[in-house]
C-alpha cells in the first residue's frame, strides 16, 4: 500500500463508514428482476482491500448478493484483452450515455451502436465479442476472469439466472438493435443470455474490493498474485468507469467522489484509488439511477476519510 495510507486509518475508515451510514436509509430494491426485490433491505457490508493485499472490512461483508452490472468491468476486461485498446474502442466506444442502463433510445440515437461498455447495449457487444469457441466456452471464460478478479471460484445462482432470463424480455429487444447496427458478434439471442448468467453470480462485499484492488494494482490480483488483465488496459478501464460508472450519476459522483467506480443493481459499488486501494460497499436499496443508496454513502464517506479522489492536488485539502 502506500506508504501515506497507514493500515489503521483504513481500518478505522471502514469501521466508522458502516457504523455512520447504517442509518442512511432512502432507495428501494430493484423490483424489476424479482429475485432482487426479494433480498433483505437491511443488509449493509463495506470492505476494502489494498494493492498490497490486506483486507479490511465491517458488517456484512461476506453475505452473497448479484454481481449484476459490475459485471460489465470484468468481461470488458476479457474483451479488451482480446479485441486489443483500439478495435475495442472503435467498436464499443467509451462516452457515456446520459441516459438510463438499459435505454433503447441511446441505441436509435447513435445507429444501433453501443457508446460504452457499462450500460446494458455495450456490455452485451462486449459479451459477444470474447472470442470463443461456442457459447458454454464463452462463459467459461466470462465465469473464469470473474473468479481470478475475485481471487475465488465466483458460481452462478439458478435462482437469480431463472429469475433474470425469464424477465429479461427488454434485454433482449437491445440485443436485436445491437444486430441491426452491426454491433453483434455472436448469436444476439445467445449474447443476451451469456450477459444474463454473468449478471447472476453471486460475490460478496470482499470479492468486489478484490475486483477494484485488482485494477488499483495494474491488473495484478494483490491477494493472489495472478495477472488478471494487462497494465496497459487498466487506464481504459478506469475512464470507462469514471464516464459511466455510476449510470445516470456518474457525473455527481466524479464531482462528490472522485474516484473511478461501478455499480450494480444488486446494491453492489465498488470504487477504485489507482495505486492505493479499491473499497467496496453492499445494500439492496437503490436510488432512482441504479446505485446503492448507502453504499454510495458508505464508499464516499471511505474515500473522503483517506483522501482519496483523483481530480485532489497531492498536498492539499
Ligand atoms: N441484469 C441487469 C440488467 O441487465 C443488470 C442491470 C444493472 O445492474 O445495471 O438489467
Amino acid at each position: 500500500m502506500s506508504p501515506a495510507i497507514a493500515p489503521a486509518a483504513v481500518e478505522t475508515a471502514v469501521a466508522d463508514a458502516h457504523r455512520d451510514c447504517t442509518g442512511v436509509n432512502g432507495g428501494k430494491n430493484a423490483s424489476y428482476i424479482p429475485y432482487l426485490a426479494s433480498v433483505d433491505p437491511s443488509l449493509f457490508g463495506v470492505a476494502v482491500v489494498t494493492v498490497d493485499g490486506q483486507v479490511f472490512e465491517a458488517g456484512d461483508s461476506r453475505v452473497e448478493f448479484a454481481l449484476e452490472s459490475i459485471s460489465k468491468v470484468v468481461t470488458m476486461a476479457v474483451a479488451l484483452e482480446d479485441l486489443g485498446a483500439e478495435e475495442f474502442h472503435r467498436r464499443i466506444g467509451a462516452d457515456p450515455t446520459g441516459l438510463p442502463f438499459n435505454s433503447v433510445m441511446a441505441l436509435e440515437l447513435n445507429d444501433d451502436m453501443p457508446l460504452t461498455p457499462l450500460v446494458n447495449a455495450g456490455a452485451m457487444s462486449a459479451t459477444s465479442a470474447v472470442q470463443a469457441d461456442d457459447k458454454e466456452h464463452r462463459w467459461r471464460r466470462i465465469l473464469g476472469a470473474q473468479s481470478r478478479f475475485a481471487g475465488r471460484q465466483i458460481t452462478l445462482s439458478d435462482a437469480i439466472n431463472t429469475s433474470e432470463q425469464t424477465t429479461n424480455t427488454h434485454n433482449r429487444a437491445i440485443a436485436w438493435l445491437l444486430q441491426c447496427g452491426g454491433a453483434m458478434y455472436s448469436d444476439p439471442m445467445e449474447a443476451c443470455e451469456i450477459y444474463t448468467r454473468q449478471c447472476s453470480t453471486l460475490v460478496n462485499t470482499v470479492d468486489l474490493a478484490a475486483m477494484g484492488a485488482t485494477l488499483a494494482a495494474g491488473g495484478v490480483n494483490p491477494v493472489t498474485g495472478d495477472r488478471v488483465v494487462s497494465a496497459v488496459n487498466v487506464p481504459h478501464m478506469l475512464a470507462e468507469m469514471t464516464m459511466e460508472g455510476l449510470y445516470t450519476r456518474s457525473g455527481d459522483w466524479a464531482y462528490t467522489v472522485g474516484l473511478p467506480g461501478k455499480s450494480g443493481v444488486g446494491g453492489g459499488l465498488v470504487a477504485v484509488a489507482p495505486g492505493k486501494l479499491a473499497i467496496a460497499g453492499f445494500s439492496p436499496p437503490l436510488d432512482s439511477a441504479g446505485n446503492s443508496v448507502r453504499a454510495q454513502a458508505a464508499v464516499g464517506q471511505v474515500a473522503a476519510a483517506l483522501k482519496l479522489g483523483l481530480f485532489r492536488v497531492p498536498g492539499l485539502p
